[in-house]
């Protein structure tokens, strides 16, 4: 998958680089771009933004750079044939919120470009042009909360797709039980080496070696941590997928799931 970064702070991405992101990099599981927006300015205080039409605070990203910016980072990948899935990410607390399974779903795309806002955001017409256009595009969120920039959030994006890529995780199976996967629980807790930390112990059923009972206990608690924790999660999920014992700890934590 080739996933191209936009930005006037392309440093930002260095931490990109290191750790399981960079090996997939190098192993050529994502072809990483990274582009400094100001490249494609034509003036010599290289502008990318200027005041907001209708007044207010702030100024405006302009469309006319981020235009040409766009149109020459998808035609380096070619004209978008059939089977090409060409996806424009634009981060912006107005957008949608993140999920694991959007993030999941673009695993499949073939070019990921994410436009990345500062000031008061991006002109609108950008995301409305390549919409107009056949593009993908989603506007998204990482959260319910104001950053100054949208490089975190690439960088966000870009880590929650690139570990669901086939071959990027080591142990393929760290995926299956994670918070946020198919199961729509939250994780349950984990413990390892020593026994004993400050006075506190490990859980005796984890040293038991009844594998059953460990993961009725895992699963219980899984429960118990999404109800507290997350109760829309724990309101939404598939009732088809749960036991006559997940529905009785569901009933312990105060959410009915009847048969
Ligand atoms: N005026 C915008 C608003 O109120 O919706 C906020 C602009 S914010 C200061 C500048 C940039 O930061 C945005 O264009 C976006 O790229 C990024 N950003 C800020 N918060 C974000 C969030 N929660 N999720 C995704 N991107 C965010």
């Amino acid at each position: 998958m080739r996933i191209d970064l936009l930005s006037i702070f392309p440093d930002y991405f260095a931490p990109l680089e290191v750790s399981l992101l960079g090996k997939a990099g190098e192993h050529g599981l994502v072809d990483l771009r990274i582009h400094d927006l100001r490249e494609w300015t034509h003036d010599r205080h290289r502008s990318v933004d200027d005041t907001p039409y209708g007044g207010g605070a702030g100024m405006v990203m302009m469309p006319s750079v981020w235009g040409e910016a766009i149109d020459e980072v998808f035609e380096e990948t070619g004209t978008g044939g059939q089977s090409d899935r060409r996806v424009l990410a634009i981060p912006t607390p107005s957008g949608v919120p993140l999920t694991q399974s959007m993030a999941q779903d673009l695993t499949n795309a073939t070019q990921l470009v994410i436009a990345c806002g500062r000031y008061e955001g991006i002109d609108q017409r950008v995301a409305e042009h390549y919409r107009e256009a056949g593009f993908e595009v989603l506007e998204y969120s990482i959260g319910d909360y104001v950053l100054n920039g949208g490089e975190v959030a690439a960088m966000v994006l870009t880590e929650a797709v690139a570990r669901l890529l086939d071959g990027f995780m080591g142990n393929p199976d760290s995926l299956v039980e994670e918070s946020h996967s198919g199961a729509g629980l939250l994780e349950y807790p984990v413990f390892t080496k020593p026994r004993e930390f400050r006075s506190l112990e490990i859980p005796g059923v984890l040293l038991g070696g009844n594998h059953a009972a460990i993961e009725r206990w895992r699963r219980d608690r899984a429960i118990e941590k999404t109800a507290r924790v997350r109760p829309d999660l724990a309101l939404s999920l598939d009732a088809s997928s749960l036991t006559r014992e997940d529905r009785a700890m569901l009933a312990r934590c105060g959410v009915a799931y009847p048969r």
